[in-house]
């Protein structure tokens, strides 16, 4: 059975041999962030954004001072007499002259002539005689022109997803509009005979149905369009009918029907369609019966039903699909380390995936598992802002150990 890397591992070389996508082939649609910057918020650039000037676009000032010129500070204490004033927006016009100063707003521009700011702090003001204590170096509290970007020069490469920091450097250099990957469609399909749709009262013996709804949210999150099939009983000819329905989107997850009960009927159907397989089971807990496969050229993925058992799942193997399929390289799994509170055990040599909470109450972060019911306990996720990894290698730490972390993306 595949260890969780090597699952994980299949998807992305698969999707990446399937789609050629070392340069993504995928739509691509223009995004109007004049009014709404905003809507591009996690998308990711199908065009590299360029640099209309030069930034700074004029010798900037990172303190409130005085500018000077460095070679008239032979002497220090110095004291020069203050000659005008330069303000963010409105410069100071003319040169500085030798033996002169200019006060200087931050983010205001340097004046001709001069090639340091003094901080304020460093001055004390007699009148229009200004006292030195310190001699700037040159340079100093000064970006020069051009030093963080040159006009024409890439601001924002091919393939960035754009963040907070990626929008405003959008917006610095003036665009009105993005050119963005399409968002993959990600049809979503539920199954089981014990499961109704959340409008529904259900009997005594059926549960609503909450996968298709952590599905939609997790596809949302990781930057796909959720595309609801809502759910199918375990019957051969309406798997058959839904699954075709997916099969028109971009990518396909099921939840439930993968296990090796009588009526898990998902890989059944699956094969009849002409599915090739690459993995069915992964050795993690919750999680196991995971399915991976293609068909068509699109890749489908198989969940176990238990709604621990699909979020794990969804994160571990469907969510790199995604973030390719959107013109992202998927990369490593985010793990961090936390020391743990508690000793932890688990017998079953499978890697271990348990609902826990990470805090830093002082300079480390710690990680204690949540007591829980198993891969049914929604409850307990929803206190949970990542999973303790218990690699299946090394199950048994003891408290203080170091302990592998993957958070929850929606809680970090
Ligand atoms: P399965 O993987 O089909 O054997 O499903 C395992 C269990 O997961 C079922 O017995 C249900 O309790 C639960 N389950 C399956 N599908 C859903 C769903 N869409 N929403 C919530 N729970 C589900
Ligand atoms: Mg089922």
């Amino acid at each position: 059975m595949l260890s969780f890397e090597a699952a994980r591992a299949k998807v992305i070389e698969t999707i990446r041999a399937e789609k050629g996508l070392s340069v993504p082939a995928r739509p691509t649609e223009k995004l109007d962030i004049a009014q709404t910057p905003a809507l591009a918020l996690g998308r990711v650039l199908a065009e590299a954004v360029i640099c209309d000037r030069n930034y700074p676009p004029f010798d900037r000032s990172t303190r409130d001072g005085y500018a000077v010129r460095s070679s008239d500070f032979r002497e220090s204490p110095a004291k020069l007499p203050l000659f005008g004033e330069s303000r963010a927006g409105v410069p100071f016009a003319g040169e500085l002259k030798a033996g002169a100063c200019v006060r200087i707003m931050t983010g205001a521009a340097l004046p001709k002539g001069a090639d340091s700011v003094v901080m304020q702090e460093f001055t004390r003001a007699e009148g229009e005689l200004i006292h030195f204590e310190k001699a700037p170096r040159q340079g100093q509290n000064v970006v020069p022109e051009g030093a963080e970007a040159r006009k024409g020069e890439v601001a924002l490469a091919q393939g960035t997803r754009l963040g907070f920091a990626e929008l405003a450097m959008a917006a610095q250099v003036g665009q009105k509009s993005l050119r963005v990957f399409s968002k993959p469609r990600v049809a979503i399909l539920s199954t089981g005979d014990e499961v109704v749709e959340r409008d529904r009262e259900p009997g005594p013996f059926q549960i609503r149905n909450s996968n298709s709804v952590s599905l939609a949210a997790q596809v949302t999150i990781t930057g796909g369009e959720a595309v609801l099939l809502g759910n199918a009983p375990d019957r051969l000819s309406e798997l058959r009918e839904r699954i075709e329905l997916g099969l028109q989107a971009d990518i396909l997850v099921i939840s439930g029907g993968v296990s090796v009960g009588a009526y898990d009927l998902v890989e059944t159907v699956l094969r009849e369609l002409g599915t090739e397989f690459f993995f069915d089971a992964i050795a993690i807990r919750p999680g196991r019966p995971a399915v991976f496969g293609m068909v068509r050229g699109k890749p489908i993925f198989g969940l176990p039903g238990n709604p621990v058992s699909t979020m794990v799942t969804f994160e571990l193997l469907a969510a790199p699909a995604i973030e390719l399929l959107l013109g992202l390289d998927p990369g490593f799994l985010p793990l961090f380390k936390a020391k743990l509170r508690v000793a932890v055990e688990q017998n079953a040599p499978l890697t271990h995936f348990l609902p826990a909470q990470v805090t830093w109450p002082m300079s480390e972060p710690t990680v204690e598992p949540l007591p829980w019911e198993g891969s049914g306990d929604i409850g307990t996720i929803t206190k949970a802002n990542c999973f303790l990894v218990l690699h299946e290698t090394n199950r048994k730490l003891k408290a203080g150990d170091w302990a592998d972390v993957l958070p929850r993306r929606d809680k970090f």
